[in-house]
């Protein structure tokens, strides 16, 4: 008899709980086989895997599942980029996006359904809460969007970003969970410093993170230059106020080859400033990072505006002589993939079947 919940999804599982799941009376390598097919050889049926033996195999397709998120609508950008609405098993839907480029494809990968913080620049904040991700819905995304592309895990070109929707690191054993499996070099076999992390700033799971032998490398949401500025556009920063914030930046312990990256995203007139920029430089010094600054990308009730280029230009070149700054391209603005337009109802667009 297997262990665990009837019809309980199959990817998510570490060796451990596959073990747990097998039962004492299966021999332990069992396990190991089933861990290889699900997260090496990426089975999409378990009747598939044949290295296990057929009473075993009957028993796990007919109480269990792979798991793997299944399309709900895809949208095609004219730049390449791909945005997929992915239903989960309660049927509700997150967004993955796919941003190939010439030298290495990323994937943007959602952590909850929803978001519960605030950030009034964000489409998503419009959504509320749903649920957190299981694991396994996290892992399934990044399996699901590099089938349907061909792309290897196991490369050098694939990137995953957790930076869909929800907070992360409100999420975190899941997400760290997600980690551990994208990146063990017996299954998914991905590098984990190919896996990032971004965060509003959740100041006590960031000291977390920091802990966990294996882990993604950590973004920080700024988005700000001042403890009142941030208030307004990150009401979270009520509770994880700045100071706090960037301390915990600076205890963070980077491996050796890590720096921590903050994103920016500049609202025109509103935090685009030079004394902006020369204050974010002072927030930002001692500090082993670089700077992602992110145009305003629009959308349906959001009160703030694109800036213009040139001041996009004119802060990049303020931040750029003491920090390595650059300006992420807006990738897939015309599906409402781009960062923070990620919200499920987008009736407008045409979808690909
Ligand atoms: N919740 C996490 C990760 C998801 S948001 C976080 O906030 O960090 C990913 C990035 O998109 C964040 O840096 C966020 O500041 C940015 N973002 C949110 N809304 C945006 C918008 N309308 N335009 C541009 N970037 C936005
Ligand atoms: Fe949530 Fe990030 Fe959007 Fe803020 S920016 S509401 S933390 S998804």
């Amino acid at each position: 008899m297997l262990q665990v919940v009837k019809g309980q999804n199959l990817v998510g599982m570490e060796l451990t709980d596959l073990r747990q799941l097998l039962g004492p009376k299966q021999p332990t390598y069992r396990a190991r086989q089933l861990y290889d097919a699900l997260y090496r050889k990426q089975v999409a049926d378990l009747s598939e895997i044949s290295t296990l033996p057929q009473a075993l195999r009957i028993q796990l397709v007919t109480d269990h599942a792979v798991g793997l998120p299944e399309v709900e609508r895809r949208f095609d950008s004219s730049d390449g980029t791909r945005r997929y609405l992915l239903r989960l098993e309660d049927n509700r839907t997150v967004e993955t996006v796919l941003m190939p480029e010439e030298a290495r494809d990323t994937i943007c990968i959602s952590s909850q359904v929803g978001c519960p913080v605030d950030c009034k620049f964000c489409l998503t904040a419009l959504m509320g809460l749903e649920r957190n991700l299981t694991a396994g819905e996290i892992v399934g995304q990044v399996l699901y969007v590099a089938r349907e592309n061909g792309l290897k895990p196991t490369g050098s070109r694939l990137n995953v970003v957790m930076m869909g929707m929800g907070e992360p690191l409100l999420n975190l054993d899941n997400v760290l969970k997600a980690t551990r499996l994208l990146g063990d070099p017996d299954g998914i076999g991905m590098s984990q410093r190919r896996i990032t992390v971004s965060t509003s700033g959740i100041v006590p799971h960031m000291m977390e993170l920091g802990r966990a032998d294996i882990r993604p490398k950590l973004a920080i949401s700024l988005n700000a230059s001042t403890e009142e500025q941030r208030r307004e556009l990150m009401p979270i920063t009520r509770k994880y106020h700045l100071a706090d914030l960037m301390a915990a930046c600076k205890a963070y312990p980077l491996r050796s080859w890590e720096r921590l990256t903050f994103e920016y995203v500049l609202l025109g007139g509103v935090n685009d400033t030079d004394a902006d920029a020369r204050r974010v430089v002072r927030l930002l010094a001692h500090l082993k990072c670089k700077v992602n600054l992110i145009a305003l990308n629009p959308g349906p009730g959001i009160p703030f505006e694109t800036p213009e280029p040139e001041r996009v230009i004119a802060f990049q070149n303020i931040l750029r002589r003491s920090v390595p700054c650059f300006v992420r391209k807006p990738r897939g603005r015309d599906i409402f993939a781009a960062c923070g337009q990620l919200k499920r109802v987008a009736s407008d667009l045409v979808a690909i079947d």
